[in-house]
């Protein structure tokens, strides 16, 4: 493993059974499997922000919980500072966790109505049996609220969610994953249910912990606008697969998959006038149960061949640190 990764991901897969409806069952009929992750690559440099970006239902959320295994992937390996993920003793997956956590998407929901700020973000300290006395947990609850941004830290230790405003709750839920010191950090759309103009400020406050203590984030997003801003590398994920990796430069200035390139077109642009070259997706992301042969982009794509039917595009690097899966690039 190349030293300057903290996590490298081969070939992950999450395949799920289907909900079998009755008549199948009694027919014993084959019950369909859903391709959620179908062979996802990519590595994560130490201290980089990657951004897994596309539709909802791409399989972008499920690849960053199958990382931090709370879901369990069916195929595929992750290495974890050269650490077979698949091969960690209870013990080793406890230390892994503290190492790697997740911010959600809804700070309203990932936080415990009935616990004070302290508790909440105390409690990742508790689980793990970190600090042996109240004055050394109040300090680290303190300091972790102060990282996240919050003044004052100790005056918040005895509110509550709902005496909190949506940036001071995620800055909460962002305090409660620093507590435990990370270095690396899925981020699940942790802006999109927050107001404008809070979210700027949640952006700063990531990159800030990033360039202060060297924590690398996968950030899970379906606006590639935000993934511009934020991130050092994009990966663009459709159906399962990701179709498009290289820097954020690279990809938002000269998209090579029709996919991305689509994405891209509707991105608002100053620069750009008003209709020109916006390609508008049709139709729906397939079925993950069962997709269509050869490329899966096939149905909704306008440059479509005929082998595209036929043949699935492998992810091919076309230029340094650049990889397209498109028989066109
Ligand atoms: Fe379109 Fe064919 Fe490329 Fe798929 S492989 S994105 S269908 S051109």
């Amino acid at each position: 493993m190349d030293d300057r990764n903290i996590l490298e991901v081969k070939n992950l897969e999450v395949h799920f059974e289907a909900r079998s409806g009755f008549l199948n069952n009694l027919l014993s009929r084959e019950v369909p499997r859903i391709r959620a992750v179908d062979g996802v690559n990519f590595n994560l440099k130490k201290g980089e922000i990657l951004s897994l970006a596309g539709e909802s239902g791409c399989g972008k959320t499920t690849t960053g919980k199958a990382i931090l295994r709370l879901v369990e992937p069916t195929g595929g390996k992750v290495y974890f500072r050269g650490q077979d993920l698949s091969l960690l003793t209870q013990k080793e997956l406890r230390e892994f966790r503290q190492q790697a956590q997740i911010i959600f998407q809804d700070p309203y929901e990932s936080l415990n109505p009935r616990q004070t700020v302290f508790a909440t973000v105390a409690e990742p300290l508790e689980v793990n049996r970190i600090c042996d006395n109240t004055k050394e947990k109040e300090e680290r609850v303190a300091r972790a609220l102060s990282d996240a941004g919050l003044k004052n830290p100790r005056d918040y230790f005895i509110r509550y969610p709902h005496e909190l405003s949506g940036g001071q709750r995620q800055r909460i839920a962002i305090a409660s994953a620093l507590v435990l010191k990370p270095k690396f950090i899925v981020a699940d759309e942790p802006v999109t249910m927050l107001d404008l103009s809070i979210r700027s400020g949640i952006l700063k406050l990531m990159m800030e912990l990033r360039d202060n203590k060297q924590i690398s984030y996968l950030f899970i997003t379906h606006d590639l606008s935000l993934a511009w801003l934020i991130s050092d590398r994009i990966a663009v994920m459709y159906s399962g697969n990701i179709v498009e990796i290289g820097g954020a430069e690279q990809i938002i200035g000269s998209p090579a998959h029709p996919y991305t390139k689509a994405l891209v077109s509707v991105i608002p642009n100053p620069e750009r006038s008003s209709g020109t070259d916006r390609k508008l997706l049709e139709g729906e992301i397939p079925d993950p149960s069962s997709p269509p042969r050869g490329c899966k982009f096939h149905p909704r794509c306008s440059y479509a061949q005929p082998c595209c039917r036929e043949e699935r595009p492998l992810l091919r690097e076309v230029e340094k640190d650049r990889f397209v899966s498109c028989h066109l690039v």
